[in-house]
């Protein structure tokens, strides 16, 4: 097997049936592949918080700085019903130069990449000038308790630092070099309740209806925009996920009255002054809108992510060269999307995210174009060298 190769490399881990929490030889693949590069490779397994045990690797090239991370996951989501799919979901079959599996582009397709990109580079170039990691979890499709956030730490307290990060995550809505994501919104979620008193509909005097509040307090949280955006981040958006009384009959006004909502943030706020100004909002229209027998609570659900910016020339700026260096295009930076494992890694150093075309991810008939691998193994093979070419001059 030729490492330079990002079809084989792809082809042999498709067919390590990783589905989280299971291992399923992936990342023995990945050791195979890393060791005769000159990685020191080890595998941590991290368990706790009532979720399966999951196995992680760090591989590291090097011991000086400057210190480059690649960043990524081996599980896959379940492929379904199997008899779907055109092509067995973990055979890595290749028709009509696309490379079908579950994992082509989300993410054992970046992996592939970037394994062939280092050994071409090394091929070429020798061992870059410090050092290049990879950090590569088993746990990003699954709960997330377990892989990247542990990893780190994990990593960290033996003493690791890094200067920059790459996430290999599919970032590209339509062609390679489309878009790379250098941040991602907050997501804060929270449940409304306001109290009344039951009563009557009859004799409303005797009665408070939370909804005369609820309904005031939802047009203050959805109504006025809480933001026009930045030049990298769109509008801050609130949306109400569910109103509810659990009241099933039509002549009585209801006790009490919930509604959850969520809003994806930008960098204008921070988790407090959002909070606060929700907050704000609705105790103004509970003053307004009830009596003075209506109460209301807010409870933030979950965990909040936080929203984040990387503004790193000569991370995001090596990365555009080697994007246009190689199809040619001006990658769109961007923060738009769900979360991802760069939200753990932008606490330790600047991080980006590049990879393959995203359409066919958690999909049947999950694919990559074979053109596609070939082309972001040479884009990161040049940014590679122009990410350490930058370090060293300054
Ligand atoms: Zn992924």
């Amino acid at each position: 097997m030729s490492v330079t190769d990002p079809v084989e490399n792809l082809q042999a881990l498709i067919r390590c049936p990783s589905v989280t929490p299971e291992e399923g030889g992936a990342l023995t693949a990945l050791e195979a592949m890393l060791a005769p590069l000159g990685f020191a490779v080890e595998r941590m397994t991290a368990s706790g918080d009532g979720t399966p045990d999951v196995e992680n690797l760090y591989a590291r090239l090097g011991a000086d700085g400057p210190h480059l991370m690649f960043a990524g996951h081996t599980d896959v989501v379940p492929p379904g019903d199997a008899a779907s799919w055109s092509h067995p979901p973990f055979a890595a079959e290749i028709e009509n130069g696309l490379l079908y599996g579950r994992g082509a582009v989300d993410m054992k397709g970046g992996i592939a990449c970037f394994v062939a990109a280092l050994a071409r580079f090394i091929g070429d170039n020798g061992k870059p000038t410090g050092s290049v990691s990879l950090l590569i979890t088993g746990d990003e499709e699954g709960p997330g308790m377990n892989g990247t956030d542990k990893l780190l730490q994990w990593a960290k307290a033996r003493g690791e630092r890094w200067d920059a990060a790459l996430v290999g995550e599919p970032t590209n809505p339509d062609a390679l070099g489309d878009m790379i994501k250098v941040g991602r919104r907050g997501s804060l979620t929270g449940r409304l309740t306001v109290t009344g008193v039951q009563g009557h509909v009859a004799y409303p005097h005797l009665a408070d209806n939370p909804l005369r509040t609820m309904a005031g307090a939802l047009d203050a949280l959805m109504g006025k925009p809480l933001d026009e955006g930045t030049d990298l981040f769109p509008p801050t958006n609130l949306e109400v996920t569910s109103v509810d009384t659990g009241n099933s009959a039509t002549n009585v006004i209801p006790e009490k009255a919930t509604a959850t909502f969520n809003i994806r943030f930008n960098d204008l706020w921070t988790e407090e002054t959002l909070k606060a100004e929700l907050l704000d909002r609705i105790g103004r229209a509970a003053r307004t809108g009830g009596k003075n027998t209506t109460r209301f609570t807010v409870e933030w659900l979950g965990r909040v992510s936080p929203v984040f910016l990387t503004r790193d020339e000569q991370l995001a700026g090596s990365l555009s060269e080697a994007i246009a260096a190689v199809t040619g295009r001006t990658p769109q930076l961007s923060t738009t999307g769900g979360t991802s494992d760069a939200r753990f890694i932008k606490d330790y150093c600047p991080v980006v995210e590049f990879g393959l075309v995203g359409q066919t991810m958690h999909k049947v008939d999950e694919r990559v174009a074979v053109a596609d691998l070939e082309k972001l193994t040479e884009i990161y093979r040049h940014f590679i060298g122009r990410w350490f070419a930058l370090a060293a001059a300054c």
